[in-house]
């Protein structure tokens, strides 16, 4: 990795405060894979003190000095450049207990144990609770800590009392609302940490610096000049041993209630009056409420789904979803939807926002690109109907590239006057010499400090559900050779399924990187 040319101010929080924190569902893969080398990192750079404490909680019969292997292969799998000595100062903070999630004595002795870590650890009895448990679990956790007082509603100061909530919040509507009603009577709002890690990567995030932090593209950021959007999710692996929650899920819950709806508020928000979490939220809010709504849309031109078959992604063979482990035979799932959107306000009236995402394509990448109008004169061609310039494209990397790039014309080098395009890469990596933290890195410390601007809020996940409810009750309703509502099948490793690439081809326009 190149040397940081970046020699502006530090950007960290200063360490959060003395805290513990409680998994659920500590012997799971998202606790192995993501929170525990998250908070080894945030321990090591010294961003959480030493008043700290980790107590993992599952059914799984293990002991704290079983689970501080666990945790330590964690580390050892999920952390780089780990230092000598740098891990017993964390390992002896890890904590376990075994217990059923239904059953009271497991919080009773719960409370007994962080009581004693709390008094050990000088925290205070500030302490989060992150339930890392399969979704159908969260009501009963979250409904034994109420009543056996591990967290009391409205409890969110000396000592602070919060609860991490993983996705999927919900899965319809009407789940999503019984979800926040039930948690709401044992919490208030600002002790609920709904996650979408994708906020808490610095390049979404970046997004909002980019827009409002800079005059010059805030002013052509409208109808005016931007002839349309691209929301881009692809993925080169198929659904693996998540398949039977996938099958019942499919990828609009997956990825386009939360993720990409995130992705597009902040592309189409407007900017609050301060960087306020309750304020950005707000904003968040009013885009959703704005998405034209999906009842009555033409299909496929409008919105489509697909599911992969037989393929290769990179030399690898992929058998069809349906011979997926766990997967019906008959699946109608969707493994990929793109889609049209409207927002239906004066900044993006007439502005489609094109989104596409599937498993098993030949390209992992996220991205965002605005695609700016064409020129309506040019100097430099006679005829610009006949002979239009490329548009200028802005893109937002978000993974694997990671960065803003902005394709622009420019004249060729020589004695006559050509113009090709160019683009112009700015590239995170490259420029500040270091990997981004992780996302879960961010999204703990922001809860430990409370700030909840990267979480979603109740009135946020419920507009998202709303918006996609009625698309979900018209596809599962149809069968998948349903004509309507067709499902339309690709082959993995490849671009998708063609239907896609006619969706927005018949608008006269092609997806970037297709
Ligand atoms: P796991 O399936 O690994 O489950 C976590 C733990 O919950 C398991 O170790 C198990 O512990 C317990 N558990 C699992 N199934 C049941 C069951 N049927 N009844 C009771 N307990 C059960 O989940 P993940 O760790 O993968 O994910 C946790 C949460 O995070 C989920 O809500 C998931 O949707 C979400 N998530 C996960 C991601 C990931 O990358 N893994 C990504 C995004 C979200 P024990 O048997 O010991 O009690």
């Amino acid at each position: 990795m190149e040397k940081s040319q970046y020699s502006g101010p530090v950007c960290e929080f200063e360490t959060a405060g003395p805290c513990g924190i409680v998994i659920f569902g500590a012997s799971g893969d998202l606790t192995s894979r993501k929170l525990i080398p998250a908070l080894f990192e945030l321990y090591v750079r010294r961003r959480i003190p030493d008043n700290f404490f980790i107590a993992g909680v599952a059914r799984s019969a293990l002991d704290t000095e079983t689970f501080r292997e666990v945790v330590e292969n964690a580390v050892d799998r999920g952390v780089r450049n780990i230092k000598p000595g740098q891990k017993q100062g964390f390992i002896k903070r890890c904590y376990y207990l075994s217990g059923q999630y239904d059953d009271d004595s497991t919080y009773r002795e719960l409370k007994d144990l962080t009581g004693t870590l709390a008094g050990k650890y000088e925290t205070g009895g500030n302490i989060i609770f992150n339930i890392a448990t399969p979704p159908n679990l969260y009501k009963v956790i979250v409904s034994k800590l109420g009543t056996n007082s591990l967290v009391e509603k409205g409890q969110n100061k000396d000592p602070f009392q919060r609860i991490i909530v993983e996705k999927p919040f919900g899965t319809d509507l009407e789940t999503a609302q019984d979800l926040n009603s039930f948690f709401l009577e044992h919490l208030s709002e600002d002790q609920i940490y709904r996650i979408d890690h994708y906020l808490g990567k610095d390049t979404v995030q970046n997004i909002l610096a980019f827009r409002f932090a800079n005059l010059i593209f805030e002013n052509v950021w409208n109808r005016n000049y931007i002839d349309h959007v691209q929301i881009t999710v692809s993925e080169k692996l198929g659904v693996g041993h998540r398949a039977g929650y996938f099958d019942q899920a499919g990828l609009v819950r997956d990825m386009l209630q939360n993720h990409m709806l995130q992705l597009l508020s902040l592309v189409a928000m407007e900017a609050p009056a301060k960087f306020d979490a309750e304020l950005i939220r707000d904003e968040k809010v009013k885009v959703m409420r704005a998405i034209r709504p999906f009842t009555g849309v033409s299909y496929p031109s409008t919105i489509l789904r697909g599911q992969y078959k037989e393929g290769e992604v990179e030399g690898e063979k992929i058998s069809a979803y349906r011979k997926e482990q766990g997967v019906k035979k008959n699946s109608s799932t969707e493994t990929y939807f793109a889609a049209k959107l409207f927002i239906d306000n004066s900044r993006w009236e007439g502005v489609p926002f094109y989104l596409r995402a599937g498993k098993a394509l030949k390209e992992k990448k996220t991205q965002i690109s605005v695609i700016f109008k064409e020129v309506p004169h040019s100097m430099f061609v006679d005829d610009i109907k006949e002979n239009p310039l490329e548009p200028n494209v802005l893109t937002f990397g978000i993974q694997p590239q990671q960065g803003v790039f902005l394709k622009y014309q420019a004249k060729v080098p020589g004695s006559k006057m050509c113009i090709y395009p160019l683009q112009m890469n700015f590239n995170y990596a490259d420029y500040y010499g270091v990997e981004l933290s992780d996302d879960y890195e961010t999204l703990l410390l922001d809860c430990m400090v409370g700030d909840q601007t990267l979480f979603w809020s109740k009135k946020g996940i419920e507009k998202s559900w709303a918006l996609i409810t009625p698309l979900l009750q018209e596809w599962e309703k149809s069968n998948y050779d349903n004509k309507k509502v067709k499902l339309f099948f690709y082959k993995a490793g490849s671009t998708g399924p063609r239907e896609a690439d006619r969706m927005i081809e018949n608008d006269n326009r092609k997806w970037i990187l297709s």
